[in-house]
């Protein structure tokens, strides 16, 4: 028997999982409601996955012309709070490359793909991978390349009570400069990242980024979506990626999550696929590989991002890592 996987959304998630699942012989179908090449909204700062996992996935030479990242600056609004070496380096690759390049892959494994198509329905066999799920929030997330942008580590990472803005730099020496804001009625006028910026307080970061050439086509944004698990509005779904969950992105861990996510699905689902276990049995296993997963971190990131994001809590964590009383490195590897 090979039972035939439908994956829903074509992110990381989708397909990771589609390629995983082609490497095992199963017969994939994934629809993405888009096309590639695109820029979407991403810090595109991969941190925490082992090249085993990579390995596993059938994509570790994707990353081959990613950058190498050991370096981090945090800053609360102008002032700096701390710079460290990473514990382990991470990865800056443009997901304008990359997923692309997974789409390509999963293609000549003779997996199917429909593009520009919006998936509906549920059953047996249907994967989730469609991304984070509509819900009210408060968060508006936006991203943009910049070309002749220099910067004071490989990650920065500047903090405000109005939001965060992650700066990595990809592939081609180019600069992603990638932020969640809280929403307000409109932004100012300009360029909506440099006015985001601007309207959170960051005003030197602001002017930086209008002094560098920002890429045309690069602009993205996204809202209405909710961070955490997303298991309540699933309807019992089998979900991956950021429909199962979202992690706050200053962690720079939602992609390692994506694959993660994936991966601990294809067991289940090859199985399923042979007809060694039934749809259900195939869907509890893959929730609580992602509970086992990824309850811990999240947890972390929540209590982490409510920290930071007030005046007050990034003084406290700045003293207590002056004083050496909590490490930078610990809490880093809490959320991974
Ligand atoms: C502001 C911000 C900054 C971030 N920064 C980082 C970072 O620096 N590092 C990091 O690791 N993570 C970061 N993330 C998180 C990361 O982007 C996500 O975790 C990751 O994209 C999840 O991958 P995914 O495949 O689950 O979803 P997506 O990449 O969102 O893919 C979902 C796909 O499904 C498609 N789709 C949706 N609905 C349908 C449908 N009905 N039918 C067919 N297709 C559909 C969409 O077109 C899309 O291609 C950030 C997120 C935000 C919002």
């Amino acid at each position: 028997m090979n039972r035939q996987i439908t994956i829903a959304g074509g992110g990381l998630a989708g397909l990771s999982l589609g390629i995983a699942l082609r490497l095992r012989g199963v017969q994939v179908r994934l629809i993405e409601a888009a096309s590639y090449p695109r820029h979407r909204v991403c810090g595109e700062f991969i941190s925490g996955i082992a090249e085993t996992e990579l390995d596993a996935l059938g994509i570790r030479d994707l990353f081959a012309n990613a950058k190498r990242h050991t370096t981090t600056s945090w800053f609360d609004g102008e002032r700096p709070m701390w710079s460290r070496t990473l514990p382990a380096p991470a990865y800056g690759l443009s997901r304008y490359f990359l997923d692309a390049a997974l789409a390509e892959r999963f293609t000549k494994l003779g997996g199917e793909l429909r593009c520009g198509e919006r998936f509906e329905g549920d059953d047996e066999g249907i994967v989730w991978a469609a991304g984070r799920m509509k819900g009210e929030s408060e968060w508006l997330g936006l991203k943009a390349h910049f070309d002749d942008l220099a910067l004071e580590a490989d990650l920065e990472i500047h903090l405000n009570d109005g939001g965060y803005i992650g700066l990595t730099r990809v592939e081609n020496d180019r600069v992603n400069a990638c932020g969640l804001f809280r929403r307000r009625e409109a932004v100012s006028g300009g360029h909506a990242l440099i006015a985001a910026t601007r309207d959170a307080g960051l005003i030197r970061l602001a002017e930086r980024l209008c002094d560098a050439r920002p890429v045309e086509g690069s602009l993205k944004g996204v809202s209405h979506f909710s961070l955490g698990w997303q298991r309540e509005r699933d309807n019992g779904r089998v979900t991956i990626g950021d429909s199962a969950a979202m992690i706050p992105p200053f962690t720079g861990n939602g992609m390692t999550m994506a694959f993660q996510s994936a991966l601990a699905a294809v067991e289940p689902l090859v199985r399923w696929s042979a007809g060694v276990i039934e749809w259900d049995e195939a869907s509890v296993k893959i929730r609580f590989a992602h509970r086992r997963l990824f309850a811990r971190r999240l947890g972390w990131a929540r209590l982490l991002q409510s920290l930071l994001l007030h005046r007050l809590g990034r003084k406290f964590a700045a003293m207590l890592i002056a004083l050496g009383v909590v490490r930078f490195e610990t809490l880093y590897r809490k959320v991974r």
